[in-house]
């Protein structure tokens, strides 16, 4: 009898990418302005910030993050988590895989 390999929700680290929050180095509100003139005040800052590192001057507002994005995936073929009931059976709706409903995996990361 073949045994098939029974589907998980996982979660894997999906994205990482460096942001910087340059809004500390402008002038005014966010709030208090356009989408245009916000926009035009955080390429001011760009500028502002692209100046500082050919010179070093101060800048120490501006904060750089490492951003991590995490998904829920199915453990078997990595795809995004879509249960899908196929004749009374919870089935992965990518791979086919039947869906393996013991603890719940919500925690489980896999890097
Ligand atoms: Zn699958």
């Amino acid at each position: 009898m073949e045994t098939k390999q029974k589907a998980k929700k996982i979660k894997i680290l999906s994205e990482i990418r460096v942001e910087a929050d340059v809004s500390a180095m402008c002038w005014g509100s966010q709030y208090r302005m356009s989408e245009d003139e916000w926009a035009k005040q955080l390429e001011r800052a760009i500028k502002d910030f692209h100046d500082f590192l050919r010179d070093h001057r101060s800048q120490d507002l501006v904060t750089l993050d490492i951003v991590r994005e995490y998904k829920n995936v199915c453990s078997v073929c990595k795809d995004t988590w879509e249960p899908d009931e196929i004749d009374g059976v919870i089935l992965c709706a990518y791979c086919g895989a039947e869906i393996d409903e013991g603890e719940p995996n919500d925690n489980q990361t896999i890097t």
